[in-house]
């Protein structure tokens, strides 16, 4: 089975009876067999995926499939899928078998894609190198001493490794976007409330967001069509009523560059040039580039840490052992309580909860979580007040290129500061794109646009010419 770079080119050769929606899931799961090494799978559903294939394929032949017939997709292990096992990567929700489907899975498989298996990540999406997985590391497939990102990694390195065509993962503070960008792949987070959350295990609720990942821009936005609009089951999910902010159609668009993103202290070499190349190119194809400040820059780390480990040790407070999953033995409640979350939660989610409790505690909220929130009034109107003046934000995904598995495990507060450009657009909750840039290294660099509430499908249109450059 050749490598397809798009769903196009996979549709052209269903239609063409090149091959066969159940080759390509025997082709899936053939190379998911052959690449086991890089832990991106937790689970596969074959027989399931080859008994949907057979389907799909009869219904190709009566011109009666879906828009995305011929996609074979992974999803995040924190997405639940009815009758299926979902743990969010954690020992306490081993065994789990999900009683409903996510709204997204349910318009995927509507649109006959085949969901192919579910994907290793951090433990409940905290992390940005697949390392507090239950399941241990994924392995980046460039090069398997080093990370493929997190806290989406599974879905990253199973899309660039050829595992399956597209993935999805979850993104609170990046969690799609860095590991793409890690895997040289597209990573797409939806504007806040444009994807329904619906079945998504709940990480900070108010940033949680589910978002494609791809090898292409134009494979994001075909997911995006399907996954995206009004859900009933979710209500901060508005869906497509607010495409008032539409951008009107043209090829030239104007961009702000946030100086101090490009100036950061420590930022990796080789991503600032191949960053400044872009900028160069993008001046050539006529667009505008204009530097601007954040001065809020140095607080987005630590405003997005204080209010998302705020809400998951309160999102995180259902999993008890009487409700959900493992649960301890004893007679005792609290005990039994205490116990379940001592031996079930890992060391990270451990610390996240006890932070979140801290910060949200009657003696310390003033100090840690109103002060964080104010910071999030702010960069929502800096962010708003820059996309008055400019079509799009512009910056690099990421600080650095993939590290070492391991190498940045004793540090923490250097692997929270790997978030520091990806956090901006969950604090404001604007839609922002990661897409690979052109260079001949063995990493590459990515770059990440931010643009104005529910544009997203202007802006994955955009991406499309820039990915190009
Ligand atoms: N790396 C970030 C964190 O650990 C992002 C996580 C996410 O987006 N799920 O919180």
């Amino acid at each position: 089975m050749k490598n397809y770079s798009s769903l196009k080119q996979i549709q052209q050769d269903l239609h063409g009876q090149k091959i066969s929606c159940e080759e390509l899931v025997l082709g899936y799961l053939g190379r998911i067999k052959n690449n086991k090494q890089i832990n991106a799978f937790v689970e596969t559903y074959s027989s399931e995926a080859i008994a949907s294939a057979r389907k799909i394929d009869s219904k190709i032949k009566l011109k009666t499939s879906g828009s995305l017939a011929g996609l074979v997709i992974g999803i995040k292990d924190n997405i639940c899928y009815k009758d299926h096992h979902v743990s969010a990567s954690s020992k306490i929700l081993q065994g789990f078998v999900s009683p409903y489907s996510a709204t997204v899975v349910d318009r995927l498989i509507e649109e006959d894609a085949i969901i192919i298996g579910r994907l290793n990540c951090d433990e409940f999406a905290m992390g940005s190198s697949n390392e507090t997985s239950i399941y241990g590391p994924v392995k980046n497939p460039i090069d398997t001493d080093y990370t493929a990102g997190g806290s989406s990694g599974g879905s990253a390195a199973a899309v660039r490794a050829n595992l399956c065509h597209a993935s999805l993962g979850s993104d609170t503070g990046g969690s799609v976007r860095q590991p793409a960008a890690f895997c040289g792949v597209v990573g797409f987070k939806p504007t806040y409330g444009h994807v329904s959350r619906h079945g998504l295990i709940a990480f900070a609720s108010s940033f949680d967001q589910i978002g494609p990942i791809t090898k292409c821009v134009s494979d994001s936005r075909l997911i995006m069509d399907v996954i995206s609009g009004k859900d009933n089951f979710d209500s901060t999910c508005i869906g497509e009523k607010t495409y008032s902010q539409k951008l009107e159609k043209r090829s030239k668009y104007s961009f702000a560059v946030i100086k101090d993103a490009v100036e950061l202290p420590g930022i990796d070499p080789q991503v600032k040039a191949q960053f400044l190349d872009l900028i160069k190119k993008i001046k050539q194809e006529g667009h505008k580039v204009e530097y601007v400040d954040l001065p809020l820059l140095d607080y987005l780390t630590s405003a997005y840490y204080v209010m998302t480990t705020a809400e998951a040790s309160s999102n995180l407070a259902r999993y008890d052992g009487i409700k959900y999953g493992n649960a301890a033995t004893s007679k005792d409640l609290v005990q039994l309580i205490n116990t379940t979350r001592t031996e079930n939660f890992g060391k990270e989610v451990k610390r996240r909860i006890m932070l979140g409790t801290f910060v949200l505690s009657s003696g310390y909220y003033d100090a840690y979580y109103t002060k964080a929130q104010k910071i999030r009034s702010l960069i929502k109107k800096d962010t708003e007040k820059i996309l008055l003046k400019y079509n799009y934000i512009l910056l690099p995904t990421t600080p650095n290129l993939p590290f070492m598995l391991g190498e940045k495990k004793p540090n923490l507060i250097q692997r929270y500061y790997e978030d520091v450009f990806t956090v901006q657009a969950n604090l404001s909750g604007h839609p922002a794109i990661s897409f690979p840039l052109k260079a001949n290294y063995k990493f590459l660099a990515s770059a990440q646009l931010i643009g104005k509430y529910f544009t997203d499908k202007d802006m994955l249109n955009t991406a499309t010419q820039l990915s190009q450059y």
